[in-house]
C-alpha cells in the first residue's frame, strides 16, 4: 500500500510512471556494487525515486582524494566505511525506503546471496577483476546488470540482460586494470551514473532498457555520445551457454 505522504513525495514523477509504476519501484530491490564516484551518482537518484530496497556494497573507507568526485561524502566522513556513510546520508534524503550497507567485496562468501535477492544489479565498480565476478554472478542468476565504467573524461555503459544481450565478458575479454588509481574528474562518473540510474528505473518498471545490446561511449572532453551495437559471442565462457528462450 502506497501511503499518502509517500505519493506526495513522488508527485512530480507520477505523471511519468503512474501509481502502478511507483508501486513497482517501491517493491523493488536494487543492488549497487561500489559506492564511489558512479555510486555517488546512481544512489541518490534511486533513493529519491523510491526504489524500495537498496543494498549498498563497498569495502572501502572515505579518503581525501575521493572527495573530488564522490559527492555522497563530506569531510566529516573521512575514515568512515563508505557503505555506512552513504547509507546515513541517503536515509536523510528518503527515510521511507530500506537502505542496507554491506562492508564487503564481490568475493565475499555472502555476496552471491545479495545478487540472488536483487531485481537489478548496478555495476559502480572501478576495476575489471571485480566486474568479471559480478558479471558471472549476474548471468548465473539471470539478473539484469547495468554497467558503467569511467576514466579521465571518458565513460561507457551497457545493460546486460542475461540470455538476451552480450555480457561484459563478450565485449571485454580480458581484464585491463592499471593497478594504480585511475585519473578521473567528478563530472564523468556523475554523467555515467545518471545514465545507469535511468536504465535501472526502466528495468524495474518493466520497460526495455535503452542500452540492452548497445555500448554507449561517452567523451565529455568533446561532449560526444556514441552508440555501438554489440554482439553476443557464441563461445563466450560466461554467457555462451545461455541463449534467449524467445
Ligand atoms: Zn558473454
Amino acid at each position: 500500500m502506497v501511503r499518502e505522504y509517500t505519493l506526495e513525495r513522488y508527485a512530480r514523477q507520477l505523471p511519468l510512471i503512474g501509481i502502478d509504476g511507483q508501486r513497482k519501484l517501491l517493491k523493488s530491490t536494487a543492488l549497487v556494487v561500489g559506492a564511489g564516484g558512479l555510486g555517488s551518482s546512481v544512489l541518490p537518484y534511486l533513493v529519491a525515486a523510491g526504489v524500495g530496497r537498496i543494498l549498498i556494497v563497498d569495502k572501502g573507507y572515505v579518503d581525501l582524494p575521493d572527495l573530488n568526485r564522490q559527492v555522497l561524502y563530506s569531510e566529516d566522513d573521512l575514515g568512515k566505511a563508505k557503505a555506512i556513510a552513504a547509507a546515513e546520508r541517503l536515509r536523510r534524503l528518503n527515510s521511507s525506503i530500506s537502505i542496507v550497507s554491506y562492508i564487503m567485496d564481490v568475493t565475499d562468501k555472502h555476496f552471491e546471496e545479495l545478487v540472488m535477492s536483487a531485481d537489478v544489479i548496478v555495476d559502480c565498480l572501478d576495476n575489471w577483476t571485480a566486474r568479471f565476478v559480478l558479471n558471472e554472478l549476474a548471468v548465473k542468476h539471470l539478473k539484469p546488470l547495468v554497467h558503467a565504467g569511467v576514466q579521465e573524461f571518458y565513460g561507457q555503459a551497457t545493460t546486460v540482460i542475461p540470455g538476451q544481450t552480450p555480457c561484459l565478458k563478450c565485449i571485454v575479454p580480458k581484464a585491463s586494470d592499471r593497478g594504480e588509481p585511475i585519473p578521473i574528474i567528478g563530472f564523468t562518473p556523475a554523467v555515467l551514473g545518471s545514465i545507469e540510474a535511468s536504465e535501472v528505473i526502466k528495468i524495474l518498471l518493466g520497460e526495455k532498457p535503452a542500452l540492452a545490446g548497445i555500448l554507449l561511449v561517452v567523451d565529455l572532453k568533446n561532449v560526444e555520445f556514441s552508440k555501438i551495437r554489440i554482439v553476443k559471442k557464441s563461445d563466450c565462457p560466461v554467457c555462451g551457454a545461455y541463449t534467449s528462450a524467445s
